[in-house]
């Protein structure tokens, strides 16, 4: 039986599960994938079938680890029991680079996000289910009301696709709300030309108060004088690029 607070909503559409996992290019050029929350492996077994890649996959629910071991003979070795978010992936996958793809739990999509970015080094390609407003929300462009805080940290490092939407009725059980899967590619950018961490948390701050101006969300960084004159800091947060960002932060940093 499913479990909710698993956020498990069982994929039974094989078309689809097909098509999600048609979704990794290769980019990057991995050869592994790591799968999150496999459940009863309708994506795993299109990633075993296809051969490709040497495949490890981490699921936090005892019952569906023990139907996986019992029904995927060829993933002996590879089904990890535990928690994702808490993984040291340095020792699951070593140093080369891998995709991760999945299905993800809802509850705990933005977390995944934030963990590939930590690992973005590693993690070239992302293929993702998620909640279809989540998804928009980390592949819109600036100016729209969805764009927020991963959005901004994601296009940073990715290039975003939106996929394809996919409908409640395809789970068992069904969520109350649309699903859609994303594409996320790395680009070319190995390192932001700006003070990282302090890039993190003008984004952050900056989308505390989305209705805010920069000028005022931004009050508790203690700009400095020549900053926060600029006429930049009257836009919102929403209003920025991530080259914006960038001069933002380049400016706090050398005013
Ligand atoms: N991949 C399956 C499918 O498409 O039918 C299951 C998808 S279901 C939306 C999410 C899966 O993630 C569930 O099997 C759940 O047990 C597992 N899960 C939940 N939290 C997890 C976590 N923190 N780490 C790893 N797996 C998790």
């Amino acid at each position: 039986r499913p479990k909710k607070q698993l956020g498990q909503h069982f994929l039974h559409d094989q078309r689809i599960a097909r098509n999600i996992v048609g979704g990794l290019s290769g980019w990057g050029g991995y050869q592994q994938v790591l799968e999150v929350g496999p459940g009863m492996g309708v994506l795993t077994q299109y990633l075993v079938a296809d051969g490709a890649y040497a495949l490890q996959v981490v699921e936090l629910d005892s019952e569906s680890v023990t139907y996986l071991n019992a029904h995927y003979p060829a993933l002996e070795g590879r089904v990890h029991y535990g928690d994702f978010l808490k993984l040291d992936l340095r020792s699951l996958m070593g140093e080369a680079p891998f995709a991760l793809i999945g299905n993800f739990p809802y509850n705990i999509s933005s977390q995944i996000f934030f963990k590939v970015l930590e690992h973005r080094q590693q993690i070239p390609e992302v293929v993702g289910m998620v909640q279809k407003e989540v998804a928009q929300r980390i592949a819109e462009p600036p100016g729209s009301k969805t764009y927020g805080i991963l959005s901004v940290l994601l296009q940073a490092f990715y290039s975003v696709e939106y996929l394809f939407t996919v409908a409640p009725g395809v789970f068992t059980p069904p969520p109350k709300v649309q699903s859609a899967v994303l594409r996320l590619r790395r680009n070319e950018r190995q390192a932001l030309p700006c003070n990282e961490k302090l890039f993190f948390t003008v984004v952050k701050q900056g989308f505390n108060n989305r209705r805010k101006t920069l000028r005022n969300s931004l009050k508790p960084l203690n700009l400095p004088k020549s900053v926060r004159e600029w006429d930049l800091l009257d836009k919102r947060a929403e209003q920025l690029s991530v080259d914006d960002f960038i001069r933002l932060t380049q400016a706090i940093e050398a005013p």
